[in-house]
């Protein structure tokens, strides 16, 4: 029997390979998409427990400025109103986040954004910090001495395993400072969770694919290459190459999942525990990404720690010694012409979801000539 060559082997199913999937059948080509785990979907992945929706690997919400990335999803799932608004504890004293004039007031009593930027200036006089070399000094820069060290030093240290001085400015720039008393810890236009959870968006992109669960690619690597004309990669870069250069470091997580025989924990969906311990960084609270009712609850706290090989990496740490180092495996890539790398693992960058879908339909349009 002859065996079945596809136009493209996908190597996993999170959505970087799944909008690739997508797009591609749409036009005209086959595609076959394997997954090491037992499961598609990637780090989106729900699992539904006591009819909650858990998100299997982190708390997951939705969130884009782009209205085309916005359509996209809502192709397959419709979305709800959910905003992030997370609290922040820090030894018993609860304070909103992101850092707006609820957290200043909270803070330093503070009640108009003259008084709070005051505050703010008075913390950093001295410190001339012109351009942050950093993540403490951009930290320092925007919010002052006080919110550095209560609601982002430690929490920032234990979450990555370094010195906040180790560590790039960027990755604190992700939240928004604002002097308006708004608690929305996005900044875009449009957020929500997919009504039904994000299984439905995988299901919806992955419709009429081939999906082959628990198969590793290099397990069997020269067999599934031969199946198809073109490889998109989507798991670790270093891994592709044999590690030849050194491994990348990715930071992992333990979850750590109760069922709570009550209705109400915590009353949000996302609390954070800024000092060094506990050793977990947050406890979500699942139900309420979607206004839930049930009689019960599940909770799941984030132990981060350093991945092993052989463990699931979740964060790339984007510090000076990895980042020289991706750059070496990023050549390799370029030059290859049946190959496809993207999404968080192979470009080895700190994507949210909505930027790993734009960089799928980026790749896939420019592979179908579109
Ligand atoms: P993944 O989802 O990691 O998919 C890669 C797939 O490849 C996996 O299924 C893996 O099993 C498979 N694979 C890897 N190697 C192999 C192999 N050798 N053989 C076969 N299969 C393989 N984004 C947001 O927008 N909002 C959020 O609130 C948010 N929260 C997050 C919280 C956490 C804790 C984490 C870790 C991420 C969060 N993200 C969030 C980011 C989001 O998860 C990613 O942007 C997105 O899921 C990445 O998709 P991907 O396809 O690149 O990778
Ligand atoms: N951060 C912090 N305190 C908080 C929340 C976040 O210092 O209470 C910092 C921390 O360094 C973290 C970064 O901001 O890694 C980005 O936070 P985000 O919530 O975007 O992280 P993710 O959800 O990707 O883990």
């Amino acid at each position: 029997m002859a065996i079945q060559k596809y136009d493209y082997l996908i190597v996993g199913s999170g959505l970087f390979g799944a909008v690739f999937a997508h797009e591609a059948k749409k036009a005209g080509k086959t595609c076959l998409v394997i997954d090491k785990r037992k499961h598609a979907g990637g780090n989106v992945y729900c699992r539904e427990v006591e009819g909650i929706n858990v998100h299997e690997y982190g708390a997951h919400i939705f969130h884009t400025n782009d209205k085309e990335i916005w359509d996209y999803v809502n192709q397959f799932a419709e979305f709800n109103r959910y905003t992030n608004s997370p609290i922040a504890n820090f030894r018993g004293e609860l304070y909103n986040l992101p850092f707006n004039m609820n957290t200043f007031y909270a803070l330093w009593k503070t009640k108009t954004p003259d008084e709070a930027k005051k505050k703010i200036e008075e913390q950093i006089a001295g410190l001339n910090i012109t351009e942050p070399k950093n993540l403490e000094e951009q930290a320092l820069k925007l919010v002052g001495k006080d919110i550095y060290e209560k609601l982002i030093k430690h929490y920032t240290e234990k979450q990555w395993g370094r010195k906040a001085t180790e560590l790039p400015a960027f990755i604190i720039k992700r939240l928004p400072v604002r002097f308006t008393y708004d608690n929305n810890y996005f900044n875009d236009k449009y957020q929500g969770i997919p009504i039904g959870g994000y299984n439905k968006i995988i299901d919806g992109l992955l419709e009429g694919i081939e999906v082959r669960l628990e198969c590793d690619f290099f397990e069997q690597r020269d067999e599934l290459s031969a199946l198809a004309d073109k490889i998109v990669f989507t798991g670790k870069i270093d891994e592709f190459y044999n590690f030849q250069f050194g491994e990348l470091e990715y930071r992992g997580l333990r979850f750590e999942t109760e069922v709570l025989d009550r209705e109400n924990y915590q009353g949000n969906a996302v609390v954070n525990y800024t000092d060094s311990e506990p050793a977990y960084t947050r406890i979500i609270e699942h139900k309420h990404f979607e206004f839930g009712t049930q009689p019960k609850t599940v909770i799941t706290r984030e132990y981060p720690l350093t991945a092993a090989k052989g463990s699931e990496p979740y964060y790339p740490v984007n510090d000076e010694k990895n980042s020289e180092l991706v750059k070496r495996y990023l050549e390799l890539a370029k030059a290859e012409t049946n190959v496809i790398f993207g999404g968080r693992l192979a470009e080895y960058k700190y994507y949210d979801m909505h930027q790993v879908i734009g960089s799928a339909l980026v790749k896939v349009r420019r592979e179908l000539g579109r």
